[in-house]
């Protein structure tokens, strides 16, 4: 709930506004879950709520840890449905010391979208995240973390954030407000397929979070051969989204592009996305392909991604390598699913 839904419930309690903030203030930036631990509440009333409430979380199941220092988490819900989250610490190149540690969040069971080169597509949509369950795991990761503070949110999990709209507003809304996880918008950043009308309907809530798109292909026919939404939304529609996305919230979208070696990575894909991009605030994300189980396409080795790069660079703004991490415990990019997978 947000700080104005915890207010109204507060009120059907027939308690005072302010006690909103101060169950805000312990369930989101103390990450209390016993109403008995809220000491500044009337003793009564703790024992009111002991009765008659719960504040419900899910819970770690399993944790895997990668050489890299990151951690996959499978988060297991009342209902038996679980998701994949990371713990991603990012070093100093200078020093190998941790500067910032980044969660991956998901939200949603599965997704729905069906793009060939993801893992979690194969699982379908089995449901949709609540707004709590998609805070919960901020909470967990930052209990884990602790004392070292969580700097940046990635909603790059599971599913697709912009097809559970309402539930992935109201969660930034719980993470970005006051009392709460002290993360501002500009260090959240969501990744999505290209969902052309909640593109500006995101940017239209003036929430001010950073926007993903991902690409992943040059042309029409080719990317909705990958991405089967692009049959929905094209090219031309996705592109002048992400330019009043850019310029409505002033930060630059970033364009997510998996290199699938000898698929996308030629010097005509090069050319038609400098053509693509041009005029559009913004940078490219390259990202090497993730092998999965599931599917078969090639992982580009460092000289052909930075080959492939080389071919942007003159043209494109600003163009990086995205090596992901946690690649050894299948909690890179695109290799995200739950132990249904194997059933
Ligand atoms: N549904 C959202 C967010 C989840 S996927 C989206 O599609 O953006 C997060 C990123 O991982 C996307 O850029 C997606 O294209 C990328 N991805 C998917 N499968 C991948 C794989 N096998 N290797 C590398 N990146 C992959």
């Amino acid at each position: 709930m947000t700080i104005a839904q915890l207010e109204d419930w507060c009120k059907t309690q027939g308690e005072p506004k302010y006690r909103g903030r101060q169950l805000a203030t312990w369930m989101y930036s103390r990450r209390k879950t016993e109403f008995g631990a809220m000491t500044d509440l009337p003793i009564s009333l703790r024992e009111r709520w002991e009765k008659d409430a719960t504040i419900l979380m899910p819970w770690i199941e399993k944790v895997l840890h990668s050489k890299d220092g990151t951690q996959k988490y499978e988060v297991r819900f009342a209902d038996g449905e679980s998701v994949e989250t990371v713990s991603m610490p990012m070093r100093s190149a200078q020093d190998g010391k941790i500067q910032r540690n980044t969660a991956c969040i998901s939200t949603q069971v599965g997704c729905a979208l069906g793009c060939t080169f993801c893992a979690t597509a194969t699982l379908g949509l089995r449901r949709q995240l609540t707004s709590g369950e998609i805070v919960a795991q901020v909470l967990l990761v930052q209990n884990r973390l602790s004392p070292r503070v969580l700097s940046r949110i990635v909603l790059m999990g599971m599913g697709e954030p912009l097809h559970n709209f309402d539930a992935v507003v109201t969660a930034i809304r719980v993470i970005t407000g006051e009392p709460g996880m002290r993360l501002s918008a500009g260090r959240i950043t969501l990744s999505t397929v290209g969902l052309v009308p909640e593109i500006y309907r995101l940017a239209d809530t003036g929430l001010r979070v950073k926007l993903a798109i991902s690409l992943n292909a040059t042309s029409d026919e080719a990317r909705s051969k990958t991405m089967p939404v692009n049959r929905r939304y094209p090219l031309s529609k996705l592109m002048e989204a992400a330019k009043y996305y850019a310029d409505a919230t002033e930060h630059r979208v970033t364009f997510e592009y998996v290199v699938l070696a000898g698929e996308n990575d030629t010097s005509a894909d090069a050319k038609r996305l400098i053509h693509l991009i041009h005029g559009i605030p913004c940078k490219v994300n390259l990202i090497p392909y993730n092998p999965n189980p599931v599917h078969t396409y090639s992982r580009p080795g460092s000289e052909e991604i930075e080959r492939f790069r080389d071919l942007l660079c003159p043209g494109c703004p600003a163009v990086t390598i995205r090596y992901s991490k946690g690649l050894d415990i299948g909690a890179a990019c695109g290799q995200l699913v739950t132990a249904a997978l194997g059933k």
